[in-house]
């Protein structure tokens, strides 16, 4: 068995946004509990690292940023394990994180990377999904070269935001630029997912789905460039003129009988191998 990612999803559903494609309303519900299950998450962590997942992804079914306890507690238990330690985020509260010595304590315990959740390089655009407190991608990188933090942008695409390779060329263009501001900015592009079941959500994600036929113009675009990775569930990182861009699809799962993407460490102590299936559990 091989796992490439473990996601370990922190408090609740609580967040500062409202994003129309919010998957928190499309995946089983989850019973949140602030007293974090230390023995199955340290048992979470060992599968990861036997089955050889280098990278542990904090995350949440809302925004795990404002459940600060239980990122400290994770990122100590988290961190002797994976070389790369990750936190989801949409970044709104960074401004208070940077003030109250939280992403320098984050650091200290072994975060490495801030993965921010956005949509598109215009702020104006992404403040129309994620609201008003949306920052601009330099007040952010700003505050991650303070504790020398790494930023990968985390984009999705949908019909009217990032839909086209123009776009995509605008976007790998701000992240170069966000790259010169001191260390260099990783970025990933992936489709909206769409669920299927009768929620508002779903219907919003169904009409703003980026078409196969434009899907299919991005990956021959992305054909004339070198591919320097591969990912096992089917998505690849190319250079595009020296700027990294890894071309994935969220919630997609190899289906061969070998390979997991992930495993999902939810804050009830289940361990989980599928994000949608309520009875896709190791535990
Ligand atoms: S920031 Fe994330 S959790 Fe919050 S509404 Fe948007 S998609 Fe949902």
């Amino acid at each position: 068995m091989k796992i490439s990612t473990v996601s370990v999803v922190v408090g609740g559903y609580g967040c500062n946004a409202k994003c129309p494609f919010c998957i928190r309303n499309q995946t089983p519900e989850i019973d949140y509990d602030p007293r974090i299950k230390k023995a199955d998450m340290h048992i979470g962590c060992r599968l990861g690292q036997q089955a050889g997942a280098t990278t542990c992804l904090i995350t949440g079914k809302g925004e795990p940023t404002i459940y600060q306890d239980y990122i400290d507690k994770t990122i100590e238990i988290v961190a002797p394990y994976f070389p790369f330690v990750e936190l989801q985020t949409n970044g709104i509260e960074l401004p208070e994180l940077d003030k109250s010595h939280c992403l320098e304590h984050w650091y200290s315990l072994g975060l490495r990377t801030v993965c921010l959740s956005t949509t598109h390089y215009d702020t104006k655009r992404n403040r129309d999904i994620y609201g008003d407190k949306y920052l601009s991608m330099v007040e952010i990188k700003r505050i991650l070269e303070k504790y020398d933090l790494r930023l990968r942008l985390s984009v999705i695409m949908y019909k009217g935001g990032i839909d086209s390779v123009d776009k995509i060329l605008s976007m790998v263009e701000a992240a170069r630029r966000l790259g010169k501001m001191g260390r260099k900015v990783q970025l990933t592009i992936r489709p909206v997912a769409v669920l299927d079941n009768n929620s508002e959500t779903s219907k919003w994600t169904k009409e703003h789905l980026i078409s196969d036929e434009v899907y299919k113009e991005i990956l021959c675009w992305a054909n004339d460039f070198p591919t320097t990775l591969t990912l096992s569930h089917g998505g690849m990182v190319k250079d595009i003129n020296g700027q990294n861009l890894c071309i994935t699809d969220c919630l997609t799962t190899n289906k061969s009988t070998e390979e997991m993407r992930q495993i999902i460490i939810y804050p009830d102590g289940t361990i989980s191998y599928d994000w949608k299936y309520e009875s896709a559990f190791l535990m």
